[in-house]
């Protein structure tokens, strides 16, 4: 199991890789980031990884650093120096290292990588705590400011939930780290990708799977009243890929908080108390999302052959 890391030009041991002081990916939270799963040694869906890349690089002002095949080649290099066939690559661009001011410097922009051995969950199911989405209101970016996404995570984990499901205004938006899909009969809803979620990889791909099953879409906010109407409810991020919801539950003291954010919180922000009540049980043997997550790794499947690894055995 090897971690390789690199920072602006070269690898680096990861205990080892000091950032300035002045960067502004960890002073401000100025950059944007990507994370690529690695299948049999090659990384999966990298080309449209690397278009949101230059989408969120370009809404946010930070120039690309590299070409897309500059881009596929560090990324290459990094899996075949990590010898991991099972990975997971992160990287970041951020606006550089400039002495501490909000105003843009005209600097160059930092890139770090990351990769790590992954293996998946073995988890066949997972549970979710409903939370009022306290974002900001360009989620849409990917970027590194994930202090609410942190905490609602953290406040999910305390309430005995895997994942954070996100409501704002009355309307699921998605999860912490996670898009929100919900079957009802025949029809599937997933949230539009609009400013206020994040369009994940795992959410495009599993969209172009839906259409090759023929199976129907439609692309809008569930409102929160709705939830005790549905199905099947599931979850697609790079990590879980398709993974089903056997429960929601809800905190009575943020109830409110879910159509209307009070003015004042109160307590921490990680302790939604112990009024949980149970909102949401699956009803139907999730074939839905079983359908779906077989035609996802039957792609991956396919993926595995199609190209020779990059990792020498
Ligand atoms: N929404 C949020 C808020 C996320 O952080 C993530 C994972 N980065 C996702 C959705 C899923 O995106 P992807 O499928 O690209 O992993």
């Amino acid at each position: 199991m090897s971690v390789v890391a690199y920072w602006n030009g070269s690898f680096v041991e990861p205990e080892e890789g000091r950032l300035p002081i002045d960067e502004r990916g960890h002073q401000f939270g100025d950059g944007v980031y990507e994370v690529v799963r690695v299948y049999g040694g090659k990384p999966f869906l990298l080309d449209m990884h690397l278009n949101r890349l230059d989408d969120s690089l370009r809404l946010i002002g930070i120039e690309n650093p590299h070409t897309h095949d500059e881009w596929t080649r560090l990324i290459y290099d990094a899996i075949r120096e990590s010898r991991e066939s099972e990975a997971l690559v992160y990287w970041q661009v951020t606006r550089g290292i400039a002495p501490r001011a909000h105003l843009f410097p005209s600097v160059a922009p930092s890139v770090s990588l990351t990769v790590r051995p992954f293996s998946p969950n073995e988890s066949t199911s997972m549970t979710l705590l409903a939370l009022p989405d306290e974002r900001w209101a360009n989620v849409f970016v990917k970027s590194l400011n994930l202090l609410p996404n942190v905490l609602a995570k953290e406040a999910a984990k305390r309430a005995g939930a895997n994942e954070a499901l996100l409501v704002r205004d009355g309307r699921v938006t998605e999860g912490s780290s996670s898009n929100a899909w919900f079957v009802r009969g025949a029809q599937i809803i997933t949230a539009p990708a609009n400013r206020f979620i994040l369009n994940g990889i795992s959410r495009r791909f599993t969209l172009e799977l839906t259409q090759k099953l023929g199976l129907s879409v439609t692309e809008r906010a569930l409102s929160w009243d709705e939830i005790s109407t549905v199905d099947e409810v599931f979850m697609t991020g790079t990590t879980i890929e398709i993974i089903p919801v056997s429960e929601i539950m809800m905190s009575t003291n943020t109830q409110k908080a879910l159509y209307h954010l009070p003015d004042f919180p109160t307590g921490d922000l990680m302790d939604v108390g112990d009024n949980m009540k149970t909102v949401w049980t699956a009803r139907t043997s999730n074939r839905i999302a079983r359908e779906l997550h077989k035609a996802f790794l039957d792609e991956v499947e396919r993926f595995r052959h199609q190209a020779k690894s990059v990792v020498g055995r």
